[in-house]
């Protein structure tokens, strides 16, 4: 059993992954730690990944993210990206991945590149020695083992190895929650029955018909909302009400569940789960008895519980929504996002927040109500907000990033947390490629290596810090 790295990624899920597969590609001894027994994490609930394209259809997503989409596509795991011209441009588009296939080419990538992988084995504890980690404690089925490396990444969404580090960080938005869910899949439902149901009973003000081909994040929250149809549930259901269709005859994927949480308090979350799997099934019911083509469907697969936000690391500089709405520029920028804020409140429901270039404050039933919103413009994320002020060897990535509440909103997109992988994956390779720390590191030199790996940075990127 090897115990010591040039790099421990925390977390293998959305932005662990790719951490993983860059820091191995760039030359560094990585392994991989995964309490789960696949990667991806919330990518493989189903659900498509946000953030790829801005609203002027700029791909600000490519490299690693952008090759594993065009990897899944090619075993017809999805359906790729989808465009919403017709429609508007706070999400212009979204990428559709079947869970399953995309599990299969994520073992691929980290296994073609050579990067360790140790599933089932959870981070306990880390040790430090002043601004660094020295070495983290996992536990696995042999009981707990002791890893050292030169470089951490914290990939866990929830920060663990950061906040058990002593590093300083940030939760929740005041009175303001995101809420939690649980993902379910349903099969056997008649789909073009479904979209005469929406065509019928709910788009009864001729907006663009709804079909799964169209259907995604974006355009499910305007069109697919049953509760117009149903006042009286309308106010026991969470508004929002996600679709997802990645192409299986039949098979739909429904983000609908919604409860309010301590996302890292045990008793909380387990009961959070019971609670939401309860929802999963009285809207099954529902499903079954009201709309039409859901009428012999079945549950297929109800996922783990989906968080949204909990601890939001302090880092050397915090994204703001200022920063995203008006392209704020950085000289260390090392990701692109185009990933809106989409707060999904658990307390009121709302769905956006307030900012100039992403509406003002519009609520899912606004929105409903057909309320416009302007073009989502892409977003540089700087190498600080992935950097905790506490420590020099330690990186962060994924949806605990350095961000403000309202920011996180945006940043916690999958295409983010994809592209922020990469970045701190190659930031730790070069770092321990040049024995220096990732504090010390020469951004430009980072830039470079980025670009050169297919990522886009913006095209006006000044290289250095
Ligand atoms: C219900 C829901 C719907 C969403 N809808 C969309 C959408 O439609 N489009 C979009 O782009 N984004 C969406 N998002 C946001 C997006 O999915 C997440 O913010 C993003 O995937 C987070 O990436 P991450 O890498 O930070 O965390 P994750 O993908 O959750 O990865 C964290 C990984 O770390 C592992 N881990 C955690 N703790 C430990 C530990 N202590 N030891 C070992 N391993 C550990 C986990 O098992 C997991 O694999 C949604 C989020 C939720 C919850």
């Amino acid at each position: 059993m090897e115990t010591n790295w040039d790099v421990v990624v925390l977390g293998g899920g959305t932005a662990g992954l790719f951490a993983g597969i860059a820091a191995a590609r760039n030359g560094a001894k990585t392994l991989v730690i995964e309490r789960g027994g696949h990667l991806g994490g919330n990518i493989a609930t189903g659900m498509n990944l946000g953030g790829f394209f801005d609203g002027r259809d700029r791909q600000v997503v490519k490299g690693i993210p952008e090759e594993l989409v065009q990897r899944v596509v090619a075993l017809n795991g999805g359906r790729g990206h989808i465009f919403f011209h017709d429609m508007d441009r706070w999400i212009s588009s979204t990428a559709s991945l079947d869970p399953e296939i995309f599990k299969h080419v994520a073992f691929e990538m980290v296994r073609e590149a050579g990067c360790g992988l140790w599933l089932y084995t959870a981070f306990v504890r880390s040790v430090s020695a002043g601004r660094n980690v020295t070495a983290v404690e996992v536990g696995t089925k042999l009981g707990v083992v002791r890893l050292t490396a030169k470089v951490f990444i914290d990939a866990t969404g929830d920060a663990d190895l950061t906040a058990a580090s002593g590093g300083a960080f940030e939760r929740g938005g005041g009175t303001r929650q995101k809420a939690v869910t649980c993902m379910f899949r349903v099969g056997n439902v008649d789909l073009p029955a479904a979209e005469r149901f929406m065509q019928e009973r709910v788009n009864t003000d001729n907006k663009t018909p709804w079909t799964f081909e169209n259907c995604a994040l974006r355009a499910s929250h305007r069109y697919w909302t049953p509760w117009k149809s149903f006042p009286d549930l309308a106010a026991k259901w969470p508004k929002q009400f996600g679709v997802y269709y990645h192409g299986t005859p039949g098979e739909v994927f429904l983000n609908c569940t919604h409860t309010s949480i301590d996302s890292l308090d045990p008793d909380d979350i387990t009961a959070g789960t019971m609670r939401l799997r309860r929802q999963a099934m009285e809207f099954l019911q529902f499903l079954k008895a009201q709309v039409w083509g859901f009428e012999n469907c079945h549950l297929v697969h109800v996922y783990d519980l989906g968080v949204r936000e909990s601890r939001r690391v302090i880092g050397d500089y915090m994204l703001t929504v200022e920063d995203m709405t008006t392209e704020r520029r950085f000289a260390d920028v090392v990701a692109m996002g185009a990933y809106p804020p989409d707060l999904h409140d658990a307390n009121r429901g709302d769905i956006l927040i307030a900012g100039e270039g992403f509406g003002n404050a519009l609520t899912e039933d606004e929105i409903v109500r057909g309320g416009s919103l302007p073009y989502n413009p892409g977003y540089q994320i700087p190498y600080r907000t992935l950097m905790p002020v506490s420590h020099d060897n330690l990186l962060v990535a994924g949806r605990c990033i350095s961000a403000t509440f309202e920011a996180q909103a945006g940043t916690r997109g999958m295409a983010p947390c994809a592209a922020m992988g990469q970045a701190v994956g190659t930031a730790a390779a070069i770092a321990c490629a040049g024995n220096a720390t990732p504090r010390a590191l020469d951004v430009g030199r980072l830039q470079a290596q980025l670009l050169a790996d297919g990522a886009w940075l913006g095209g006006d990127h000044v290289a250095g810090p």
